[in-house]
């Protein structure tokens, strides 16, 4: 069946462009994608999303959308979307073997963790490393724990982690964090967490059997090494828009995130249109992506008419 509308992506961006393509009886089909309802899944409370003065947690928020757009008629499938074609409409989409084809496409596929790309980080990835203290911050009951980044979810992570761990230290680049007053308010105020200021890992000790026994830390100022002995890395140092499969089909920035029309969610190809972090590499928030994936919607059905 030719779709009107395909939505790639089930974050705030996409599963907010899936509430209003079919509130306008287009009968959304949204591919959901690797992480049904994108990174807010693996965050905790979610307290800057307007309606909630409470707070609510990233997956509730997440089934709420997913249960307001199924309300208006969208499919959710939990399935990825390998291959695109867009180079003549229909466009051609596949899931593995498996291809759709819609008059227009609305990509909302988000980002992901950035790593540092050390060998060794990726070696012990599971055994001591993770990009997510959420899933596995639960494991480091009582250790000491490594988080990376300067920013607003090195600060997170690094405070949800003292919910468990009895040492908490931030390994941050500079001498500065990135992260916003209150963030750095609450690291700053915890007797827990500790920085190591102008430091890199440039190697993360231990093996499959022992797991994270320490780092390698670099003086960003210096180049002096020293290791510091710890029991998990938790990387927080910011995202990289997944955008792989859409190459040499729509324009992208030199960092792979897609070209927008200022003010619009427009893409270079008439018919495909993108919100939400996969096009926005400077608010990157749920509520902004939500409100992107909104332009997104009424932009897609605009075209449809037209
Ligand atoms: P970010 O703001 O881009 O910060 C990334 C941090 O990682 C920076 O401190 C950066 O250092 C460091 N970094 C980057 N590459 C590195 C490398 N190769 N080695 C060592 N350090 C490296 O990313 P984010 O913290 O994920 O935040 C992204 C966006 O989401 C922001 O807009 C943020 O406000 C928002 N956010 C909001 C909340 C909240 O409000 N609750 C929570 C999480 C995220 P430099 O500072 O030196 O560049």
């Amino acid at each position: 069946m030719n779709r009107k509308v395909i939505i790639i992506g089930s974050g705030p961006a996409g599963l907010t462009s899936a509430i209003y393509t079919a509130r306008a009886n287009l009968k959304p089909l949204v591919f959901e994608g690797q992480q049904p309802g994108g990174q807010l899944t693996i965050t905790t409370e979610v307290e800057n999303f307007p309606g909630f003065p409470e707070g609510i947690s990233g997956p509730d928020l997440m089934d709420l959308l997913r249960e307001q757009a199924k309300r208006f008629g969208a499919e959710t499938v939990f399935k990825q979307i390998t291959k695109v074609d867009f180079s003549q409409r229909p466009f051609k989409l596949w899931a593995g073997d498996e291809m759709h084809t819609s008059a227009s496409v609305i990509i909302s596929t988000g980002a992901s963790a950035r790593w540092l790309g050390l060998e060794s980080e990726q070696r012990l990835m599971g055994y001591g490393v993770s990009a997510c203290a959420t899933c596995d911050g639960f494991f480091y009951r009582d250790k000491k724990v490594l988080v990376v980044g300067g920013g607003d979810s090195a600060a997170e992570e690094a405070t949800f982690l003292t919910k468990f761990a009895s040492e908490v230290w931030l390994v941050h680049r500079r001498d500065e964090l990135r992260a916003s007053k209150i963030m750095r308010k609450r690291v700053f105020d915890h007797p827990k967490i500790n920085v190591h200021w102008n430091s890199v890992i440039s190697e993360v000790l231990g093996s499959t059997e022992t797991g994270v026994t320490g780092v390698v830390l670099q003086d960003t100022s210096t180049g002096e090494t020293r290791e510091d002995s710890c029991d998990g890395v938790f990387l927080a140092i910011g995202h990289v828009p997944n955008t792989q499969i859409f190459q040499d089909q729509i324009e992208m920035d030199k960092k792979g995130y897609i070209i927008t029309k200022e003010d619009r969610s427009l893409t270079s190809q008439a018919g495909i249109f993108a919100c939400g972090d996969v096009q926005d590499h400077i608010y990157r928030q749920a509520i902004t992506a939500a409100g992107s994936g909104c332009m997104a919607a009424i932009d897609a059905e605009r075209f449809l008419e037209s």
